[in-house]
């Protein structure tokens, strides 16, 4: 909290000043602090859902009955909070969320991006994909590729609540590696860093980055949830039929491969896989028992590590990639997310239930906002009239050929290079905007589009995507005249979408970046605030409310809660 700006000649707030220090003296004597303590959170939960954009709570609103039902009804909710940087992805979005920064100050400006760029000289060019560690492998299968958060660059809210209390105990835990987005920097005593994520393996596991063993609770829960929900190969449609309205009827060609694309969903039908690489593929690929096995894992940490049910202020993030996965796939409207989203509905009210008992109505606290947004499909706004691109793979290749003979014929002034690429690229009709590194850097150019790309840009750490053909596939080496390695990035035209989804975000229009932001529980009045909320906000706001400190070098500033 700041404190009131003091002027001289008032002598009323003077006065108001030193009864308020006063009276935090007295409470400090006589030993109401501890009072005045037990009034915050004892476990701080923040949740990442995945691809969750701001207009399913808003549509979906009369179906909830669980945990959305709960947040809506009795906390506070921000409609549409926004995500104020580009590209909106998963990896600067969910670091935003963690860090309460922007990408350009975490330093996970995108989902992959070129290494060196803006010198175009490098031979050697390679796509980096942020949250890949290939020092730290799996825990338990050696020489296989791991994750961690070694490339963000600043602190995160769970490092802030161990800072805060040496006992207090930071838990991540999410569907795919996303987790070490919120876990913290490794604390010197492995066994108190709790960073899991459903691994391809049918697991939760984690690198050697946090760990060098598993702890014992967590290899006897893997074992459980391997007859729990390895074998559920079928996801059914679990929405009341008086909500399928609220979607768009099931059986469309342009969702999924075209094929299966209605309830119910089988595994062996949608994969040529068998035994248990059909089973392990399809619990972290489709299976709705995913957020299952992440919620009853967040049970267990809570019970195994007895969060919230000790002295200290503990933190919990859980990460949720169902909504991402079918979102691509399926698309806004399909009746696939409207059912993963009633399914989460029932998971969080069920979880919410279980925090009243094992730590207690009114002692903890959730967040609950989203890393991105997401576009309608394509041939759905065109069925339906909109206007909508659909960029295929030879779209691309033909525009980065032409900038490919554009660099190899240019005879001038290097520095003008990235003006020029950027020129050629604007040509294109599924290109919004193209920006070099020099528009980046300028502050006379107030434009919103490139507002949003300046918080998540760094001239060494360009990304490649939108521009992507087969050759440029995720993890593979770029061509040296790829518009990225001159430091040149591009914005989509509203409403396009790639040939890698039938639904894909990743830019600056407001379909990708608008997000609920939801606050619930200790230290939260009800509401919906006109006023606006970013993303980075969320991780300060929890902070205080808790009880921690938080740099104050950070992007993100305290909402109000109350
Ligand atoms: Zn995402």
């Amino acid at each position: 909290m700041r404190l009131p700006t003091f002027k001289a000649p008032y002598l009323p707030h003077m006065v108001l000043f030193i009864s308020l220090c006063a009276i935090s003296l007295v409470s400090l004597n006589s030993g109401l602090a501890s009072a005045e303590e037990s009034d915050k959170p004892k476990l701080t939960i923040l949740i990442g859902v995945d691809q969750f954009r701001a207009s399913y709570l808003p549509d979906y609103n009369q179906m909830f009955t669980g945990g959305f039902r709960r947040m809506i009804d009795q906390g506070l909710w921000y409609k549409k909070g926004i995500v104020d940087h580009a590209p909106a992805e998963s990896l600067p979005g969910h670091t935003t969320l963690s860090t309460g920064s922007n990408p350009k100050r975490h330093g996970i400006t995108s989902n992959s991006w070129i290494a060196g760029s803006a010198t175009g000289e490098d031979e050697q060019i390679k796509a980096t994909v942020p949250h890949v560690d290939y020092d730290n492998p799996i825990l338990g299968s050696a020489g296989s590729i791991g994750y961690s958060g070694h490339n963000i660059d600043i602190s995160t809210i769970a490092d802030w609540f161990r800072a805060a209390d040496p006992n207090a105990k930071a838990v991540a835990l999410s569907v795919t590696p996303l987790a070490v987005m919120y876990g913290g920097r490794p604390l010197p005593t492995t066994s108190e860093n709790h960073v899991y994520w459903l691994g391809g393996n049918g697991r939760f596991e984690t690198s050697t980055y946090y760990r060098d063993e598993y702890p014992g609770w967590l290899d006897a829960f893997n074992q459980e949830m391997a007859g729990k929900y390895l074998d559920k190969l079928v996801w059914e449609d679990t929405v009341p039929v008086k909500f399928h309205e609220l979607a768009r009827e099931d059986d469309v060609p342009y969702e999924h491969n075209g094929i299966h694309t209605a309830f119910p969903h089988r595994a062996d039908d949608e994969s040529d896989r068998t035994g248990d690489s059909l089973k392990n593929w399809w619990l972290g690929r489709f299976s709705p028992y995913q957020n299952n096995a992440l919620f009853d894992l967040a049970k267990e940490s809570v019970s195994q590590l007895k969060l919230g049910q000790r002295q200290s202020a503990d933190f919990l993030s859980l990460a949720i990639k169902l909504t991402d996965r079918v979102g691509h796939d399926y698309g806004p409207n399909s009746r696939e997310q409207l059912d993963v989203i009633h399914r989460l509905d029932i998971l969080l009210g069920d979880f919410m239930t279980f925090l009243d008992t094992a730590v207690g109505e009114g002692n903890y606290v959730i967040a609950l906002s989203a890393d991105h947004g997401a576009p309608n499909i394509t041939e759905y706004e065109q069925a339906n009239g909109r206007q909508s691109v659909r960029v295929t793979s030879s779209d691309i290749e033909n525009s980065l050929s032409t900038v490919e003979n554009l660099i190899r014929n240019y005879q001038g002034p290097r520095h003008d290079l990235p003006g020029l690429i950027a020129a050629q690229l604007e040509r294109e009709p599924f290109v919004y905007k193209a920006m070099t590194s020099a528009d980046m850097q300028d502050p006379s150019i107030e434009d919103p589009t490139i507002l949003a790309y300046r918080n998540a840009y760094r001239a060494d750490r360009v990304r490649t995507y939108p521009l992507w053909t087969q050759a440029n596939m995720y993890g593979q080496r770029p061509s040296r005249y790829h518009p990225s390695v001159f430091g040149v990035t591009v914005d989509f035209a509203y409403q396009a979408n790639i040939w890698t989804a039938r639904s894909t975000h990743g830019g600056a229009h407001m379909y990708d970046r608008e997000v609920p932001i939801l606050f619930y529980g200790n230290g939260v009045a009800h509401g919906t605030p006109a006023a606006t909320a970013y993303t980075r906000d969320i991780a300060p706001t929890l902070a205080k409310i808790s009880g921690v400190v938080f740099p104050n070098t950070i992007d993100g500033r305290v909402l109000d809660l109350r």
